[in-house]
């Protein structure tokens, strides 16, 4: 018989609340929050030259319709900072108002300065401590972006980075590190170095009469275990929005799970209110990679619905055929470039679960739990197909068209259950 051991629940599995400063990036009517009671955001970076305007333009639009909340393009030269209103207005010309954020590392001070069209069409800046100058210019030049930011009303985020930490701070630690009874391992060392660089920037940004709310902070390493660590202790002291990802996290796989890894680790502790999954594109694969690995990650983690979910089982000697792994890419394919329409047409479809399956043990199980599944026959079984919807075995398809069959019992389903939504929005 079996033991009853369950007069107490077991605790549902809960996020730990996050506790940072709401910051504002805005781009005419549309304002962005991050931190504090917001949704974590996504956002990512271009990789075109920015001196291409309509390229980087495109590039921005691509990553916005994927699920990017606010998009970063590197302001390296005078010609890309000529350049960057263009783009703003290319956006706007598309209907596309997702917020641009500059990427400014040595000659930021100047390029805001002497270009203030392009300092207007952004909506934050992002300021590299550790090279915004060396010696005495470091305070002055920093001085001058952070007023650009005052003068223009614009969000700053404070991105310190382990590969170009501030090399007189570091110094600095390590000396005080050497006179230490028991010094430090050098890692500590370094992890202090880059919260100190962070924090301190952004306490002379707020004396200098940036808000506190108009500041987000960053201290990126490529190690997982490394920036838990940072981030741990970085959220522990202050209380400044947080932007959160892996530098350098690498290619495909690598970077992928590493960056998943991390960010769920620190999410679930309340840490961490926008997400960069920095992927390395592998050979043709299309920019838009990264802001789907976020957006998985955030769904994944219950934190946000992006896009449907597609359920499938991962095959076994049940099945031989690679038909329901075709349907399932398929379905996932097409919800999600549907996504950019249903969006507006379809309010809430991107909570709903889609499950494909390959044989009978799990098949109609799984797809009961989803809104609508199928449940592929497996070798041996008869060649037909169950549809579950909302539940309930709703119809068997049959012969070759099984896939185009189901794609359209999904889509019926999507528009039976959300398009009455459009219908009372537009009434
Ligand atoms: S549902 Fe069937 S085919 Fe899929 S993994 Fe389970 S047993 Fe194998």
């Amino acid at each position: 018989m079996a033991m009853d051991n369950a007069a107490v629940p077991i605790p549902l599995a809960a996020p730990q609340a996050r506790r940072t400063r709401q910051a504002r990036v805005v781009w005419g009517s549309r304002v962005v929050t991050v931190g504090g009671d917001a949704p974590i955001r996504v956002q990512s970076m271009t990789n075109t030259d920015t001196v291409d305007a309509i390229g980087t333009a495109i590039q921005v639009k691509e990553l916005a319709q994927a699920g990017s909340e606010f998009v970063r393009i590197t302001v390296n030269t005078p010609e890309a900072a000529q350049a960057v209103p263009y783009i703003r207005e290319q956006l706007d010309r598309m209907g596309e108002t997702v917020p641009l954020v500059g990427d400014f590392h040595y000659n930021g001070h100047r390029l805001l300065t002497e270009y203030p069209d392009c300092a207007q069409a952004l909506s934050k800046y992002r300021i590299n401590p550790g090279n915004v100058g060396k010696g005495d210019k470091r305070d002055k030049q920093f001085g001058q972006m952070i007023e650009a930011a005052v003068r223009w009303d614009k969000a700053v985020r404070i991105g310190v980075n382990w590969g170009s930490l501030d090399q007189d701070l570091l110094a600095g630690l390590m000396d005080t590190n050497s006179r230490r009874a028991q010094p430090w391992d050098p890692r500590q060392v370094m992890y202090e170095a880059l919260i100190t660089s962070a924090i301190e920037s952004a306490r002379r940004a707020e004396e200098m009469g940036l808000n506190g709310d108009q500041i987000i902070l960053s201290c990126k390493v490529s190690g997982v275990q490394d920036l838990i660590a940072v981030y741990r202790e970085l959220s522990r002291r202050c209380d400044y929005a947080l932007h959160l990802g892996l530098t350098e996290a690498g290619m495909g796989t690598k970077g992928t799970v590493a960056s998943a890894a991390a960010l769920s680790v620190l999410l679930q502790e309340g840490i961490g209110d926008t997400i960069r999954v920095s992927l390395t594109p592998q050979p043709g694969e299309a920019r838009t990679q990264e802001v789907v690995v976020a957006t998985e990650i955030l769904q994944a983690m219950g934190f946000r619905s992006f896009v449907p979910s597609v359920t499938a089982c991962p095959g076994c000697g049940r099945t031989t055929s690679t038909t329901f792994q075709e349907l399932a890419k398929q379905i996932d394919d097409h919800l999600r470039s549907q996504m950019p329409v249903w969006r507006v047409r379809y309010p809430g479809v991107e909570k709903i679960k889609v499950a494909v399956m390959g044989c009978i043990v799990n098949g109609p199980g799984e797809s009961k739990h989803a809104d609508i599944g199928i449940s592929l026959p497996g070798t041996g079984e008869a060649p037909a197909a169950p549809v579950f919807i909302d539940g309930e075995k709703a119809m068997t398809l049959r012969g070759d068209n099984i896939a185009q069959e189901f794609h359209r019992v999904v889509e019926e389903y999507i528009d039976r259950r959300f398009g009455a939504a459009t219908v009372l929005r537009s009434a």
